[in-house]
């Protein structure tokens, strides 16, 4: 997708710190920290959101989950939250479907 910025990162057309990729996903460092571990799991194919899932998309959304929990257990993270923003009144930004993996203080 033109103008994506997580396609361009995908695409290494733009860059960002790597923490994981696979044939379907990538996991990279948040740009803007929320939390002393910010991660975001984002899936190659371009699905707006939440809201434009489609039932095609239910293997990768699991994927997505378990990609998590895999770099949770290489960080050897106790705890942590996974976010879906969905919508600006939701508070997402970039349209471009991602689980945020928070861990640490909050
Ligand atoms: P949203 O609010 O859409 O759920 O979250 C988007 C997240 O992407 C934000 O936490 C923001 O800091 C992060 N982000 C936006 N642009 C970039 C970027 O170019 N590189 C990286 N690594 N993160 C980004
Ligand atoms: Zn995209």
């Amino acid at each position: 997708m033109e103008n994506c910025i997580f396609c361009k990162i995908i695409n290494k057309e733009a860059s960002a710190d790597f923490v994981y990729e696979d044939e379907r996903i990538v996991v990279i460092k948040d740009i803007h920290p929320q939390a002393p571990v910010h991660l975001l799991i984002i899936p190659k194919k371009h699905i707006v959101s939440i809201a434009h899932l489609k039932d095609e998309d239910k293997e990768l959304i699991a994927e997505m989950i378990i990609v998590a929990k895999k770099v949770a257990e290489e960080k050897k993270l106790k705890g942590y939250k996974l976010i879906f923003n969905v919508g600006r009144e939701g508070g997402q930004i970039v349209d471009h479907i991602h689980l945020h993996l928070l861990a640490g203080k909050f």
